[in-house]
């Protein structure tokens, strides 16, 4: 039922052409190695990995070495040669040096691997369970490392006769589009797993519809949401997910409808099928709706005053430290401390909104500041009138207080008419793709009927 979208594939910039050895003629190292197989004799805080090379594989090296003595064995050799490469994973804290201290490397090797021609940028930015792989060419030389960040991405670092010189290499997976759906029982996150969807998606999926429905507050049972997105392949292995390409969400009976653009500058966002952004002005709520942990009355009596208050704003529960954002692009109005409020900080964006949050535990802001949607303006608390850590919201029109789960919040930038053309070129095979899903579905449930 799956039409498979295959991508050009250039897996063999895995082997590069030309091959410059360093002092000897033959390196040890065979680039691109797929994927480093730990020895089962682990040395002491190393991986020692140990390959055999195929009779026919590519030379190794055909660079003239500047020691004239050693024979050239590349083309003449055909014994099966061992391939050492040592691997480490990055711990928390490592750096270029530490990574090579525990491969046996010393400091010279760090210098001049650290100041490579190009992509040296990369190795200063190493991240806790990345990979560094090295190889030592004959004379004991460090010839070739190979740092790997993803199952997709690595950068090989290459001894040549004037340093090393770096590269990027970005392998290109099969795409295979997925169509996923639910209906929404018990909670998004348990009917979203149960079908498949991995919580990294279901965040996605949030993201996209997050602007018209309260993620936090508004799921009810019987919401339903359908999506379509590409699962990725690598030799036939699943090797991740690419963006949601286009959904569908119910939420108390209205269905949005969202597909993704290729913005011109290469950027993606989501719109309706007419073209209208899915991203407002404002978030939704305020928060990640995902460590609300409980809904607050909103017709309570309130816990200090005893009595029905008028309650002007919503009440999000969630733990105390949980980040709140500025719910869209403006200047702190206000940050500071009262009796009632607590720590609080108001926002005003633009001469039309105004937008309050109370109780918070920290304040991560200042009066006069500027900040940008999504910024975390502080953490949520309990301080001033309020029982237990939540996060009070109000949201302002005109100085006028609106119910921030149901307002209307103004468009984003709308796309440009010189883009229409494109954007449906784009946009339509996709809904095409989600609603052809969706039907066979509908036609199914008819047929059961
Ligand atoms: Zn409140």
């Amino acid at each position: 039922m799956q039409a498979s979208r295959k991508s050009t594939s250039k897996v063999d910039s895995r082997l590069p052409k030309k091959h410059i050895a360093a002092a000897t003629a033959v390196a040890f190292c065979l680039v691109g190695v797929m994927s480093l197989l730990p020895s089962k004799n682990v040395q002491a805080k190393r991986n020692v990995i140990a390959l055999d090379l195929p009779a026919d594989a590519p030379a190794l090296s055909q660079a003239a070495s500047p020691a004239p003595s050693t024979p050239d064995k590349s083309n003449n050799d055909s014994a099966p040669k061992t391939l050492n490469w040592q691997e480490t994973t990055i711990a928390s804290g490592d750096n270029l040096t530490t990574a090579f201290k525990r491969l046996g490397l010393n400091a010279s090797d760090v210098y001049r691997v650290a100041n490579t021609s190009t992509e040296r940028k990369p190795l200063r930015r190493l991240r806790p369970g990345e990979h560094i792989a090295i190889c030592l060419n004959e004379e004991g030389l460090l010839a070739q490392v190979k740092y790997t960040r993803s199952t997709l991405e690595h950068y090989l670092y290459e001894r040549g006769e004037s340093g090393f010189t770096g590269k990027k290499i970005v392998l290109q997976p099969d795409l295979l589009p997925t169509y996923k759906t639910a209906i929404i029982n018990n909670s998004l996150s348990l009917d979203a797993n149960r079908v498949g969807l991995s919580q990294a998606k279901i965040m996605e999926l949030a993201n996209i519809f997050g602007w018209d429905i309260d993620f936090a507050l508004d799921i009810r049972n019987g919401d339903a949401f359908s999506v379509l997105y590409d699962e990725k392949f690598l030799n036939g292995e699943k090797v991740g997910t690419g963006d949601i390409l286009a959904a569908t969400f119910s939420n108390h009976g209205t269905t949005y409808s969202a597909v993704r653009y290729i913005e011109q500058d290469g950027s993606i966002n989501y719109y309706t099928p007419d073209g209208k952004p899915m991203r407002k002005a404002f978030l939704r709520a305020p928060l990640d709706f995902t460590r609300i942990s409980s809904n607050f009355s909103l017709r309570r009596k309130h816990p200090v005053h005893k009595r029905i208050k008028a309650h002007r704003g919503v009440d999000y529960a969630a733990p105390r430290g949980t980040p709140v954002y500025a719910a869209g692009d403006g200047k702190i109005i206000a940050s500071g401390y009262s009796k009632a409020n607590g720590n609080y900080v108001f926002i005003q964006h633009g001469g039309k909104y105004v937008t309050k949050y109370l109780h918070l535990t920290k304040r991560l802001t200042r009066k006069g500041k500027h900040v940008s949607q999504g910024k975390t303006i502080g953490t949520v608390g309990s301080t001033g009138y309020a029982t237990g850590p939540h996060l009070h919201y109000e949201f302002l029109v005109n100085g006028v207080h609106r119910n921030p789960r149901t307002v209307k919040l103004p468009d984003a930038k709308t796309i440009a008419k010189n883009q229409r053309g494109e954007f449906y070129a784009q946009t339509t095979p996709l809904l095409n793709q989600l609603s052809q899903h969706d039907g066979l579905l509908l036609a199914q449930a008819d047929l059961h009927d």
